[in-house]
């Protein structure tokens, strides 16, 4: 398996238009300009709904958008978050294949999971707007965060590669807290060389509406990650639920 560190300029440009954030202080001078130069493209560009009242075909939508589009990338602020992105890409890529292999033999090891002969992409996003999700179905992983604690980025693409080598198991709810016991919290702890469950810090980990599934499973979580007989993450799902 391998994770391929990719950016896609027009969807880092959506992403951060999207999200509430200011990278520099530049950035708010180029949202103006956006506006003014589209508000339709714009709001395709931002995700906002209020361009679906101004439409009468989504194709109108896309060519707005992507005329916007064309106009952000000559911009000296498009082109410093597409360099800060970069730069941040490289160390990100840098870090996964430094450790890749102890954490992928964690994942067989603790999870019983097997490592799938695949290329997964990883589309970076600028840090500053807080990244961290999947497309299952794609195989893709879309990060960009900072690092709240320790290791968080290889802590959460960790979390979010497991999304995709447990998308068989079509009920979620008890399938993230498995992912959250096994990522967040064994392979966090192993990764930084100590801490415990459920804190990094001062810092929470975990979904919160996770937080009280996982804590009445977690005596069981400890005996299966010590002793699986064979077991995987799958088979122990089922024995939650039974
Ligand atoms: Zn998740």
């Amino acid at each position: 398996m391998k994770l391929k560190f990719l950016i896609d300029k027009k969807y880092l440009l959506a992403h951060a238009l999207w999200r509430n954030a200011t990278p520099f202080p530049e950035w708010d001078d180029f949202k103006n300009y956006l506006w003014q130069e589209s508000i339709l493209g714009y709001q395709f560009l931002a995700g906002s709904p209020e361009a679906l009242l101004q439409i009468n075909k989504t194709s109108e939508l896309i060519k707005e958008g992507d005329k916007l589009y064309k106009k952000a990338l000559k911009r000296k602020e498009f082109k410093k978050l597409l360099a800060e992105t970069e730069k941040y890409r490289q160390w990100l890529e840098k870090e996964w294949n430094k450790n890749e292999k102890k954490i992928l033999g964690w994942v067989e090891e603790l999870g019983g999971l097997k490592i799938p002969n695949k290329t997964i992409t990883v589309f970076v996003t600028h840090p500053k707007f807080r990244n961290g999700t999947t497309l299952i179905e794609k195989y893709v992983i879309l990060w960009g965060h900072p690092d709240d604690w320790k290791n968080y980025s290889l802590v959460y693409l960790t979390h979010e590669l497991l999304h995709l080598l447990t998308k068989k198991c079509k009920k979620l709810f008890i399938m993230h807290a498995l992912i959250e016991l096994l990522a967040d919290n064994e392979i966090r702890i192993r990764l930084n060389g100590g801490g415990a469950y459920f804190k990094e810090g001062k810092h929470s980990v975990g979904h919160p509406y996770l937080a009280k599934l996982e804590k009445k499973i977690l005596p069981k979580w400890k005996e299966f990650i010590k002793n699986r007989k064979g077991k995987d993450l799958f088979d122990f799902e089922k024995k939650i639920k039974g």
